[in-house]
């Protein structure tokens, strides 16, 4: 077949700031986060719908902060679409959801010194949405969006660069090509990303599990209304899996349940042996269900080598992926595209001396690459601790992975398909059979029940995520760390102790004056850069910042803060110097994305040179590479 002949589409002539591939959550969100700066990009998707099979549902506190940054309304929309708080109460483990419970955790529920820990936490708090109820909102937005050209039914093929800029080649459904100039080109085109590839840069991967999403829709309600929840961990000898409500909707509901796909690849499962898994999961075969579809899930903690190549960038699963537990494959694409935003912002809508921005771009992917693995590695423990319940029911939690390895031996191609899928369904069962113990009524029963319920007792960790998702901090990169930087790493899972050590997420503090809420988080991620200065301050610091306009090409935002009435953030000076570590004549510089890049505790003698010392103290760190974290959770290169 002869290639189309790439002609210059009338639609897209001239060149476009930024081409962004991926119209998934990633795409999306930096799209409108650009858009909220004024830079124009062109967004490009293959598909012509947004995806309809629920996928991730935990939106972290610091995304939801991101949407919010893009438009409060937007935020709200979502958490008036998502369900109830009551409904999220309990995360039950049982045998069955009409069977025998086995333990409960309960990540926020009834404490209310933690509830007023996580509201003093920020201006948002954590949602729980499916994507196939959430892209769409987005997709919305995006639409609504002047700034943003969305072609969908388009796909990318070729991808050249030069050194002050980027050709795209793009192909419509209907086989027509055309050329796109851009100035930056982000791949935000998931696990398989085409940009990814044309750029040839490698992957390392560690695999982790295949599984089954069964998508079905059943009322379940007389099961779960004394123990409302989002998930259900169900072991039994038919099924190990959860049970997911995804949406508001009572009926909606995914049952994920470990496949192998050599033997049973999930998208060949037959409908009757879904409904079999999903009644067995529910323990009453009498339940109508209505079989949606069933969706591959292939989880492994994957890593691009670099998110940054000359002027094309990968963000979300294009740059970086990991599995369900801890939920960070969608809110680390949401920070990508943050870190990125911002960064745009400076490099497209100003005349930054060029060593400025190549420490922005050469900085994006070594602050990526480290959280990237910090995440890896934060997955992998939250693993080995929701293994612990698997263990104390009997299981051998390495059991599948070795089920895995051995479907893959050549040796089984030589024996027919249905005594191979017989001969692992025994294997299966045979690794499933102690699970029975649970339901039992006598002592053996009893004490392994005993067993689990101690090991529920420590799953909260794996739910609340606080600390990991607002405590991480950036270590290598555009940020100034102090000798002795707080925290070192987030202090635990759960607990967030708010600072202003550079690396760190500034403090939440609310300025509730002439009838608008506004956060410090608001305030900062108005802005590519912002420096945060009491109003005694506020006039001495103008002509350093002006000077650093002129010597670098950089605009940093100074809102005016304090009780005056021009202020637009109202602080009483004691209140604020105390939240953000700082006397009331310090200052606290914080990059668009709400991370600190410096502060001085102290009032800085000549506010010029300490400008200029930071920001030549920035140009040094980023040549060299991320911190070696002490173990690698990645193993292959793809
Ligand atoms: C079945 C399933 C279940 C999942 N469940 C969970 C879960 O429970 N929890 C969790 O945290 N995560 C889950 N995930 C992962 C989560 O969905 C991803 O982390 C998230 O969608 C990544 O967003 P993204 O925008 O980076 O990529 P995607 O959502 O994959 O979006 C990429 C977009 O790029 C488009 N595209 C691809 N190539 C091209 C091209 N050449 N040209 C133009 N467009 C292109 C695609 O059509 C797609 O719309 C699941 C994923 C799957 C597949």
């Amino acid at each position: 077949m002869t290639a189309p002949t790439p002609t210059q589409s009338p639609a897209q002539a001239g060149t476009v700031p930024v081409a962004i591939i991926g119209a998934g959550v990633a795409g999306s969100v930096l799209a409108l986060l650009l858009a909220r700066q004024g830079i124009r990009s062109l967004l490009v998707e293959r598909q012509t719908e947004a995806d309809t099979h629920p996928r991730g549902h935990v939106w972290s506190i610091r995304s939801m902060e991101v949407l919010r940054s893009i438009d409060p309304e937007l935020a709200e929309e979502m958490r008036e679409t998502s369900p109830a708080p009551l409904k999220l109460r309990y995360i039950t483990w049982c045998t069955s959801l009409a069977g025998v419970d086995l333990g409960r955790c309960v990540p926020i529920g009834n404490d209310p010194a933690y509830t007023a820990h996580l509201l003093a936490s920020s201006p948002c708090r954590p949602l729980h949405l499916s994507q196939n109820v959430a892209d769409p909102i987005l997709r919305r937005r995006v639409l609504a969006e002047p700034c943003v050209r969305l072609i969908t039914g388009c796909e990318l093929q070729a991808l050249q660069q030069a050194r002050d800029g980027c050709t795209l080649t793009l192909r419509a459904r209907n086989g027509q090509s055309f050329t796109q100039q851009a100035d930056y080109t982000v791949g935000a085109d998931g696990e398989h990303s085409t940009v990814r590839q044309l750029l040839e840069l490698a992957t390392k991967v560690t695999p982790l599990q295949s599984v089954a999403q069964i998508h079905f829709r059943a009322n379940l309600s007389k099961f779960t209304s004394p123990r409302p929840g989002p998930l259900y961990w169900v072991l039994n000898p038919a099924v190990v899996g959860t049970l997911t409500a995804h949406t508001a909707d009572d009926s909606d509901w995914v049952l994920t349940t470990a496949t192998l796909p050599a033997v049973e690849p999930a998208e060949a499962m037959p409908a009757s042996r879904a409904i079999a898994l999903v009644h067995a999961a529910i323990g009453d075969t009498r339940v109508p269900v209505d079989l949606v579809a069933v969706r591959p899930w292939t989880m492994a903690l994957r890593r691009t080598e670099t998110t940054r190549h000359g002027r094309v960038m990968l963000i979300g699963d294009a740059a970086a992926g990991f599995s369900a537990i801890g939920g960070f494959g969608l809110n680390h694409g949401i920070q990508d595209a943050a870190s990125l935003a911002w960064r745009l912002g400076l490099l497209v809508n100003g005349q930054l001396h060029p060593d400025i921005a190549e420490t922005l771009l050469a900085s994006f992917a070594v602050e990526r690459a480290e959280s990237a693995t910090f995440h890896a590695l934060r997955t992998q423990q939250l693993t080995e601790l929701s293994d612990e319940v698997l263990r104390a029911a009997g299981l051998d939690p390495s059991g599948f992975g070795k089920l895995t390895a051995l479907s893959h031996s050549s040796l089984l191609g030589l024996l027919p398909r249905t005594f191979v899928r017989k001969l692992f369904a025994g294997l299966m069962a045979g690794g499933l059979k102690p699970l029975a113990r649970l339901a039992g009524k006598d002592a053996a029963g009893m004490s392994a029940r005993q067993r689990v319920s101690r090991a529920i007792d420590k799953q909260r960790e794996v739910f609340v995520t606080l600390g990991t998702d607002l405590g991480y901090a950036v270590e290598s990169g555009f940020v100034l760390r102090e000798p002795r930087p707080q925290p070192a790493a987030p202090h635990s899972a759960t607990e967030y102790w708010p600072t202003t050590s550079p690396g760190s997420l500034i403090p939440h503090l609310w300025s509730d004056e002439h009838g608008v809420s506004l956060s410090t988080r608001d305030l900062v991620r108005a802005a590519p850069l912002t420096l945060l200065v009491g109003q005694t301050e506020h006039a001495r610091w103008q002509p350093a910042l002006a000077q650093l306009r002129r010597d670098w090409g950089i605009e940093v935002a100074c809102p005016a803060i304090g009780m005056g009435a021009e202020a637009p953030f109202q602080a009483e000076p004691a209140d604020w110097a105390a939240a953000l570590e700082v006397d009331e004549d310090g200052v606290v510089l914080v990059r668009g994305d709400g991370v600190v890049v410096w502060r001085s505790r102290r009032r800085c003698t000549d506010p010029g040179i300490a400008l200029r010392d930071v920001f030549t103290g920035l140009l040094a760190p980023n040549k060299r590479s991320a911190r070696a974290l002490t173990s690698n959770p990645f193993q292959e290169v793809q």
